[in-house]
C-alpha cells in the first residue's frame, strides 16, 4: 500500500520520523514493458469470462473467475519468472526528490526483513470478488517475483484469510525460503479488536539458519493474552474534537434550534436509517444488561442490522469504511481519526512520534480509506519481533 497509495505516501513523507525513501509506485520496479504483459493478458483472461454470457455470481462465473484466475497466475508467473530484474534499479524517491537506488545495500551486519500487506480487496467480501483477475493483484505480482529476485533475508506478509497465501508463496519462493503462516486477529495478543489475518514468513534458506516454525497452536500458547485494554480507550478524542463532530452532523442534517442543540444526544442527530438501528441495538443493549451478560464498552456496528451483528459487545469489529461504530457506555460513535487509535497509531498522547495533525488533516473519507486498509501495527510488530528473537545469519 505504501507504494502504491497515494494517501498513504503522503502520511509517510510528512511524518515526524521520515522514512530515508518513499518510492511512488510499486509498478515502478520493472520496465512498462512487463507491466503491459500482465495487463493484456489479465485483461484477456476478463473478456474470456465476460463473453462467456453466464450471469454475474451464478456458480458457472464464479467457476470462470476462480478457473481463468488460475490461468493468469500460471501465465504470469512463468512470465515473471524470465525477466531479468536489475540489482541497481532506481525509481522516483518522495523524499529525495530524485531517483534513488529502490534496493538497500547491506553490509554483512546488515538483515533486511521486507514486510509488505497487499490490497486484499479482489479476494474479500467487500471488493469484487475478482480474485486475481482484479487489476489489482499485479502490484502483488510485481512486490513478490521483484522481493524474490533480491532475497532480503526474511519477508513477512499480511492479508486477508482470504488470499491464498500458502499456495501463491510455496508457488513463487518454494525451495528458496522456508515458509509458514499462522491466522490471528489483535485479540489473540489481549487487545480488544477483531481483525483475523493471516501473517506469512519466508526465511531464505541461503542466508538464515532455519527458524523454528511456530505452528498457530504454539503460537497461542507464548502469545496468547486475555483482555488487557479496554476497548473504551478506543474512544480517545479530545472533547473539542467530539463536540466539532458533533456540530458538523448537526449542521449537515441540518437540524434547527435554539440553544442546547450541541447537548441533543447522538442518536437524535443520526441519520434515521441508523437512527433506527440505533434504537433496535438499544433494545438488544438492554436485554443484555437485564440479564447481567452485557459487554463493558457494548459496542454495535450501526451500518448493519442488529439482526446480523448480534447484541452489542465488548470486542470492536473489523472496521470496514462505511463502519460506523457505537458505544453504549462511550454514548457516542467511534469518529473516524479514532479508528486509527484502534489499529495501534498513538494518537492523542502527545506522542514524538506522531504528528496527529497529519491525520486529523485527512478528511473523513481518507482517514477512512487508509485505517480500513492498515496493519495493525502492535500485531505485526509482534510478528517481526519474533522473525528478530530467531534470526541467526549462516
Ligand atoms: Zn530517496
Amino acid at each position: 500500500m505504501t507504494e502504491y497509495d497515494p494517501v498513504c505516501q503522503e502520511v509517510l513523507v510528512n511524518s515526524k520520523t521520515k522514512p530515508h525513501h518513499c518510492f511512488s509506485n510499486i509498478l515502478d520496479r520493472v520496465p512498462k514493458a512487463v507491466t503491459k504483459y500482465l495487463d493484456e493478458c489479465q485483461q484477456h483472461h476478463r473478456s474470456a469470462l465476460q463473453d462467456s454470457g453466464e450471469p454475474v455470481g451464478s456458480r458457472k462465473y464464479r467457476q470462470l473467475i476462480k478457473d481463468h484466475g488460475e490461468d493468469f497466475l500460471e501465465e504470469a508467473c512463468s512470465y515473471l519468472e524470465h525477466i531479468d530484474f536489475p540489482k541497481d534499479a532506481v525509481a522516483q524517491c518522495r523524499i529525495c526528490n530524485q531517483d534513488c537506488p529502490l534496493w538497500p545495500v547491506l553490509d554483512e551486519n546488515c538483515v533486511w526483513i521486507e514486510i509488505a500487506g497487499n490490497t486484499c480487496t479482489p479476494w474479500s467480501s467487500v471488493g469484487k470478488g475478482l480474485g486475481w483477475l482484479d487489476t489489482l493483484s499485479i502490484p502483488c505480482l510485481i512486490w513478490a517475483f521483484t522481493s524474490r529476485w533480491q532475497l532480503p533475508h526474511h519477508i513477512v506478509n499480511e492479508c486477508t484469510s482470504a488470499w491464498p497465501a500458502k499456495s501463491f508463496f510455496h508457488k513463487v519462493f518454494g525451495g528458496l525460503y522456508d515458509i509458514s503462516s499462522i491466522s490471528m486477529s489483535p485479540d489473540d495478543l489481549g487487545l480488544p479488536a477483531t481483525r483475523n489475518r493471516t501473517y506469512t514468513h519466508l526465511s531464505c534458506k541461503s542466508l538464515c539458519c532455519p527458524i523454528v516454525q511456530l505452528t498457530s497452536a504454539e503460537f497461542n500458547d507464548i502469545y496468547r493474552r486475555d483482555l488487557v485494554v479496554d476497548a473504551l480507550d478506543f474512544w480517545s478524542a479530545p472533547k473539542s474534537l467530539v463536540k466539532a463532530a458533533h456540530r458538523d452532523l448537526v449542521k449537515k442534517r441540518k437540524i434547527v434550534g435554539g440553544l442546547g442543540l450541541d447537548r441533543l444526544p447522538w442518536h437524535e442527530i443520526m441519520p434515521v436509517g441508523l437512527k433506527k438501528r440505533w434504537f433496535s441495538y438499544k433494545k438488544l443493549h438492554d436485554e443484555t444488561i437485564a440479564s447481567g451478560s452485557g459487554g463493558h464498552a457494548a459496542i454495535c456496528n450501526l451500518a448493519w442490522n442488529s439482526s446480523y451483528f448480534g447484541s452489542p459487545r465488548s470486542l470492536m469489529p473489523a472496521l470496514l469504511t462505511k463502519s460506523v461504530i457505537y458505544s453504549f457506555a462511550a454514548k457516542r460513535p467511534l469518529l473516524a481519526c479514532e479508528h486509527f487509535v484502534v489499529h495501534g497509531i498513538p494518537l492523542f498522547r502527545g506522542s514524538d512520534v506522531v504528528d496527529d495533525d497529519l491525520f486529523l488533516n485527512l478528511g473523513l473519507k481518507r482517514q477512512r480509506r487508509l485505517s480500513g486498509n492498515q496493519t495493525v501495527v502492535q500485531v505485526v510488530g509482534t510478528v517481526v519481533g519474533l522473525i528478530m528473537l530467531g534470526h541467526r545469519s549462516r
